[in-house]
């Protein structure tokens, strides 16, 4: 059976491109309360990003994964691959904020603090700058090739490049330090490691905050696509008054009854640096910047309209409905962040700075030294996770008679290192309990500080545990 023309027709007018044309977006400067703090957030969170590897503490850098060495220093802290798990800990914290404010306040994280939303609002401004307002760079864009295009474009190129290659170059000063990184950076003497990272990541800056923009939240984050699951119909969101706003009139403030506040100036989809309409209802491409609640305002002020035709509100409330902030999943949310902040702060502020371990000789049950004594040898490791060096002495409890010997004392052990020192431990026989083995503690105590000590309590001398 073939089709008629008109079925034929019908068919053909159904085709969709499945591949959307990408059509520039030139987001619309405006100002606001809104505006404030998204510029508030960006000023901050840069400012924390680029500031902070260059600040010291006790003579280094306050801030450094020190990857060849395994430490991790955060002012104070000294973090050790043993102490990992305060970091999981606190990785574990920042994910269940997440879900306790998206389901407060739907996509805080998105609007305000995103790295992507950062960068790419930081790479904006030096578009307005050099190529000015939304009208300027839409008309430049139109514009055939001149000189001042080139100018202007190159200018705009060159900028971006330079404030991704400084930001790549922070990125690497987390990780090596950026002191010693900088002399280095200028003379193209840097490890390969280092000149791969910052130029890589000033690539990604460059292409996903400059260049791809609005598209990295549109198509490629996950969690625009997960995040409406911790939405409900009590969660914030940044919506359309459709009641109050229809039927718009185009330009016309309201003058009858039958008339909606909107004046369809579309300065709300102008600024959105998505490119959407939220006059079209809730969409997954709206990052709830809440720009589009400032243009709104700053129009209904000039029409001597009540504000907030697009606001912050939730599903219930648009409905009608009640609507509450204190939801089960929200207290859920809450005593999980409390108790884990509970448990990290306890955990941190007791952290012992210093760690021993005790490695047995597994070579030998244990030794007769020929004076009727017996000895077992012990590697002990000792972990100096304190910001200042530190002599120890090693003390033994739990057994009787027991002689300590060493080739040498215990030497200074600097701050954030790790030092190995031999032992042997020497008993008679008829001290150990029986012919098994005997536990017994070992104590290592700081000469230069009494409340710095740390015990190992299982250990055993003698012919068979290990
Ligand atoms: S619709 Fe409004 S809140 Fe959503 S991304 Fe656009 S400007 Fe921001
Ligand atoms: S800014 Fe306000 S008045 Fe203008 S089109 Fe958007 S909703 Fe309508």
């Amino acid at each position: 059976m073939s089709d008629s023309p008109n079925n034929a027709t019908q068919a053909k007018s159904e085709n969709v491109d499945l591949y959307a044309k990408h059509v520039k977006i030139h987001p619309r400067k405006d100002h606001g309360l809104f505006n404030k703090l998204r510029n508030s957030a960006v000023f901050i969170l840069l400012g924390i990003f680029y500031a902070f590897p260059w600040v010291n503490w006790n003579e280094r850098q306050a801030v450094l994964w020190d990857l060849p060495n395994r430490k991790f220093y955060i002012f104070e802290m000294i973090i050790w691959p043993q102490d990992f798990f305060f970091l999981a800990a606190i990785m574990i914290i920042a994910a269940l904020a997440l879900f306790f404010f998206t389901t407060v306040a739907g996509r805080l994280w998105c609007g305000y603090a995103c790295p992507q939303t950062v960068w790419a609002r930081a790479l904006l401004w030096i578009e307005e700058i050099v190529e000015g307002n939304r009208n300027q760079r839409i008309k430049l864009d139109k514009a055939s090739w001149s000189g001042e295009k080139i100018l202007r474009k190159g200018l705009k190129y060159a900028l971006w490049t330079l404030f991704a290659i400084w930001t790549g170059f922070t990125f690497v000063g987390y990780f090596s330090p950026i002191r010693e990184l900088t002399p280095r950076f200028f003379a193209f003497e840097m490890g390969s490691a280092e000149t791969f990272w910052i130029f890589f990541y000033a690539l990604m800056i460059w292409l996903l905050g400059a260049v791809m923009r609005e598209q990295v939240c549109i198509y490629m984050c996950p969690y625009a696509r997960f995040q409406s699951v911790m939405y409900d119909s009590d969660t914030l969101l940044i919506a359309y008054d459709t009641k109050r706003g229809e039927p718009r009139t185009r330009g016309k403030p309201k003058q009858k009854s039958d008339q909606g506040d909107c004046v369809d100036c579309s300065l709300c989809v102008h600024v959105c640096p998505m490119g959407i309409d939220i006059r079209d209802g809730l969409q997954y491409q709206c990052t709830g910047c809440a720009l589009c609640i400032d243009a709104c305002n700053n129009i209904m002020d000039k029409i001597n309209r009540p504000r907030d035709l697009i606001r912050y509100t939730t599903e219930n409330q648009l409905a009608g409905k009640h609507t509450s902030i204190a939801r089960p999943r929200v207290f859920i949310y809450a005593t999980l962040i409390t108790a884990m902040l509970v448990a990290v702060g306890w955990g941190l502020a007791n952290r012992n700075p210093v760690a021993l371990d005790i490695i047995r000789d597994r070579s030998t049950l244990f030794r007769d030294t020929g004076d009727g004594n017996i000895e077992n040898v012990f590697r002990l490791r000792i972990m100096n996770k304190d910001d200042s060096a530190h002599v120890f002495q090693v003390e033994i409890q739990g057994l009787n008679d027991a002689i300590i010997d060493m080739d040498s004392a215990i030497p200074r052990v600097e701050s954030g290192t790790i030092h190995d020192h031999i032992i042997r431990i020497k008993i008679d026989p008829g001290n150990l309990n029986g012919v098994r083995s005997t536990e017994f503690q070992i104590k290592l105590q700081a000469s230069d500080d009494d409340a710095l000590s740390v015990s190992e309590d299982s250990v055993y001398l003698g012919p068979a545990r290990f």
